[in-house]
């Protein structure tokens, strides 16, 4: 997400090149709001960035501000109708929004704005009324449901009703505000131009449109920025709870968040990780891009030479954030190609930041073994993914995890490597420099910081049902207390809930509850 407030710049260029630098944070769709003061505008479309816009579609945006959004989705379909920006407005105004994150009380929401329309969301004006679902949409029917309340009025009401993780950029056509979760679950910061105010994602597209790094907006604050200059006002009491996959995978390496340089805790990752997880090898090599920080780490406290096995083809997308099972199976041979004479007849130590559903590692140790790898030992720079997230990343559904019902070994067999190894929670966390109690590690941990969805249905989550170990602490989601489990029934087959993955026997057990299932 970007904003900015400039009235001597080209501010939807600034925009286009912010969004160009956030890219990587939304695959799927791209839009820019600008208004010059009387009308705003609204251009969106699915596909990137340099897709969607082009010099004559800038041209026709014009004003003194600007927002802008690259969309990832997680609720709501992936079509046009949920790009964002999303439109509101009201008879006073119109409003144009851009949320990152994703909210776990939409439900309660809906019934909220139903109930302010007299029950129907259909009667709401804006794209809510015309069918939009995404969590997104309900906040703009929200904030432009009072007719007779100011956008910024609206907001100190609203915003402390939305439970789960938003930073939102949105925009009338006079202001531009910013808004961030009270854990400050997704980054945002504020820059400064020369005449004027920027808000994005990461410090790194501040860098690139040439604006300073002033402060992060602060959990729990609303800012607004206008010819009166920049307002601060506090909707919530901060309680920190900073996405620690930020760091491991998500931000760009040159972000720096909550004033830790996101490339620094990467190679610290590897460090740890070398000493967590030690192999005799000939090289290390990083899955490029996103595993060479800790690649390097790795390889200087090892002591193991660093050498590049894979040329990566830059202009596919990361295959974590294509979002269908097929396109990220295309995606790997689409993206990686070994480079034989570096590999052959070497034990390698591949450095990656995850492994979510094991089919990239998979297919990328088969390619090593048949450019001629001698030993393939795979270091990851993060704790198994066991428990979905609902704050913002489409991980899967736990059934789809690798690592959920299996053991280190068992994922091991399931990709195919001689050795796996995965830094500890303690490990990542201490990298990272922030403190534990500020973190969501729940992907890792189950420890959800806020709660999850009321509306599990819509997650798909409760597919499969794993034996939970609970604690006396209602909200403790408890610990998943793997079980291998049996081969076949009496009767010589599979028992219910058991699957087959790669090989692995993984099952769900057995009359067990889940872990969202808990008060
Ligand atoms: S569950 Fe994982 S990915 Fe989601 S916010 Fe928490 S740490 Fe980040």
């Amino acid at each position: 997400m970007f904003g900015v407030w400039a009235p001597d710049d080209e501010v939807a260029k600034l925009t286009y090149f912010g969004l160009y630098a956030l890219q990587h944070r939304g695959q799927e769709a791209a839009g820019i709001a600008t208004s010059d003061g009387r009308s705003l505008l609204v251009f969106k479309d699915v596909g990137l960035v340099a897709q969607v816009f082009d010099e004559s579609s800038l041209a026709s945006l014009r004003g003194h501000l600007a927002i802008g959004h690259c969309r990832y989705s997680t609720t709501g379909r992936s079509s046009w109708e949920n790009a964002q920006p999303t439109l509101g407005g009201t008879s006073g105004g119109t409003v144009a929004l851009a949320h990152n994150g994703n909210l776990i009380n939409s439900a309660e929401l809906r019934e909220v704005l139903a109930e302010r329309h007299g029950g129907s969301l259909r009667a709401s004006t804006g794209e809510v009324g015309r069918g939009n679902t995404t969590d997104t949409a309900l906040v703009t029917g929200l904030l432009t449901s009072d007719e007779d309340q100011t956008l910024e009025a609206a907001a100190m009401e609203v915003l402390p009703m939305l439970r789960g993780a938003f930073s939102l950029v949105f925009c009338d056509e006079q202001t531009v505000y910013a808004a961030r979760d009270p854990q400050g679950v997704r980054p945002l910061v504020l820059g400064r131009l020369e005449r004027g105010w920027v808000v994005a994602s990461e410090t790194a597209a501040l860098d690139i449109v040439g604006a300073s790094f002033v402060r992060e907006v602060e959990p729990g604050e609303l800012l607004a920025i206008d010819e009166q200059g920049l307002r601060s006002r506090r909707f919530a009491e901060p309680d920190r709870k900073g996405c620690v996959f930020e760091y491991v995978y998500l931000a760009r390496p040159d972000t720096t968040l909550n004033g830790r340089s996101v490339h620094e805790s990467r190679v610290e990752m590897g460090r740890q990780l070398a000493a967590e997880h030690p192999v005799e090898a000939d090289m290390v090599m990083p899955t490029p891009e996103s595993g060479t920080p800790a690649a390097i780490g790795y390889a200087e406290a090892s002591g193991i030479p660093y050498g590049a096995g894979l040329v990566k083809n830059a202009y596919v997308g990361r295959t974590f954030i294509a979002p269908s099972q097929t396109i990220r199976q295309l995606g790997i041979r689409l993206k990686l190609n070994p480079l034989r004479d570096v590999i052959r007849g070497k034990r390698l130590v591949v450095i990656d930041d995850s492994i979510v559903r094991g089919n990239t590692q998979r297919a990328l140790v088969r390619m090593l073994r048949e450019a001629g790898a001698a030993e393939v030992h795979v270091r990851i720079s993060s704790p198994p993914v066991r428990w979905p997230c609902f704050y913002g990343i489409d991980f899967a559904t736990r059934a789809e995890l690798v690592a959920n019902g299996l053991n280190t070994d068992d994922i091991r067999a399931s990709i195919g490597a001689d050795s796996l190894g995965y830094i500890s929670e303690s490990g990542m966390v201490t990298a990272t420099e922030q403190r534990q109690d500020q973190l969501c590690t729940a992907c890792f941990s189950g420890r959800y910081p806020i709660g999850t969805p009321e509306d599990h249905r819509a997650t798909d989550v409760l597919e499969l049902e794993f034996p939970v170990r609970r604690g006396s602490d209602p909200t403790d989601v408890g610990t998943l207390d793997v079980q291998r489990m049996q081969e076949t029934d009496s009767e010589g087959e599979p028992p219910a809930g058991v699957r087959d993955v790669e090989g692995v026997r993984v099952g769900s057990a057995l009359g067990a509850s889940d872990a969202l299932t808990r008060p």
